[in-house]
């Protein structure tokens, strides 16, 4: 469960946030997958009005600090006097929130991992895939039924780049795209869910799908 949604931001919230956003910034460095300062974590901590703790700008994802984290807003902007660090949020924060704000999700996790990449450059049409065990940990059968991974254009845009993940999640064309992740073709991946701990789990088992598809080619 998300313990930080309901309630004020208090410092307890915040720096409880920061090291669970720092642990897990830690883990996707070590796997390579958050190369340089690439990538970016988000935890809901607000949701009227949405607010995100986000890990901060330009900094190496291996070595954050609880406090490395930036209270933003719907549109990923950098919120004062609410708490957080006064860093710059990532240039990303504003899909996190888009993506918190339309899912639900109480945790974002945005990462380069090599599949991910690959496999939006080859289909950017969406990822097909079918009757493989690993579907049932992203919320589908693991026989007969066919899901897409949704695929966006790359864009440095973060309004674009929501309006293209909403009109693919709420109103999908084909197939399934009920899932819990978006490829951004040549960039990356979101992934999400109610907390950091299933997000990952999400990230972890869309790329592992994403490598069988390659792999299958
Ligand atoms: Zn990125």
């Amino acid at each position: 469960m998300n313990v930080f949604e309901e309630g004020a931001v208090t410092d307890e919230v915040l720096a409880r946030a920061g090291a669970q956003l720092a642990a897990e910034s830690a883990r996707f460095a070590a796997r390579g997958w958050m190369p340089g300062t690439a990538g970016n974590l988000s935890v809901t901590v607000g949701r009227d009005p949405l607010r995100l703790a986000v890990t901060a700008s330009g900094l190496d994802k291996g070595e954050l600090a609880s406090s490395d984290i930036v209270i933003v807003d719907a549109d990923g902007a950098g919120v004062r006097g609410e708490g957080g660090s006064e860093q710059r949020p990532s240039a990303e924060a504003g899909l996190h929130a888009r993506i918190a704000a339309v899912t639900g999700a109480g945790a974002v996790i945005h990462v380069h991992a090599l599949a991910a990449v690959t496999a939006g450059h080859l289909w950017p049409a969406g990822v097909v895939l079918r009757d493989l065990e690993m579907l049932k940990g992203i919320g589908h059968s693991a026989h007969g039924e066919t899901v897409t991974i949704p695929v966006v254009a790359n864009g440095q845009d973060m309004t674009v780049l929501g309006d293209a993940f909403e009109a693919l999640y709420v109103r999908p064309a084909s197939g399934s795209n009920d899932v819990p992740a978006l490829i951004v073709a040549d960039h990356g991946i979101y992934a999400w869910g109610r907390d950091l701990r299933q997000a990952r789990w999400h990230l972890e088992l869309t790329e592992a799908l994403l490598q069988i598809a390659l792999a299958r080619r």
